[in-house]
């Protein structure tokens, strides 16, 4: 069972800002940013390629409905959604969430992909990615 199970289940303690018969949002315990929130499916599927669509849709909403609750209340400058897939990807918990980020002027926060050096083909890349859509 993952942390979020027992979140769910109230086996364990968590700041719970929203909740359905299908989603959960509470605090991520470690706030990266003032109102950072995760976004929980009920049910437990390991990550974005095992979520059923409407499952997704309907947390995507969730994640609309808790970052306008934040804009209004903290007021951030903007917001990031991020969803880690894979321990590569920085996934600790393997049970599907979506990151809300607040982001705030002053905020600390760097959020960068470095670009690589190696030239790629990239009409290929999209013909290889489009052809398996
Ligand atoms: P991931 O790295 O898998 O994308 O994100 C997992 C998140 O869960 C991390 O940001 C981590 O801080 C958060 N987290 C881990 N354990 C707990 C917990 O017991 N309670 C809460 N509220 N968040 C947790």
């Amino acid at each position: 069972m993952t942390i979020f199970e027992k979140i769910i289940q109230r086996e364990i303690p968590a700041h719970i800002v929203y909740e359905d018969h299908l989603a959960i949002a509470f605090l991520d315990i470690s706030q990266i940013s003032k109102g950072h929130t995760l976004v929980v499916p009920k049910k437990s599927y390991p990550n974005l390629l095992s979520m059923p669509d409407d499952l997704l849709q309907h947390l995507i909403v969730v994640a609309k409905k808790v970052a306008h609750a934040i804009e209004k209340t903290f007021k951030p400058e903007g917001f990031n959604l991020l969803n880690n897939n894979g321990e590569i990807a920085g996934q600790t918990v393997f049970h599907f969430h979506i990151h809300v980020v607040p982001r705030y002027s002053k905020d600390e926060l760097h959020y960068q992909v470095n670009s690589r050096k190696e030239k790629d083909d990239l009409k290929l890349i999209a013909e290889v990615i489009s052809s398996a859509l």
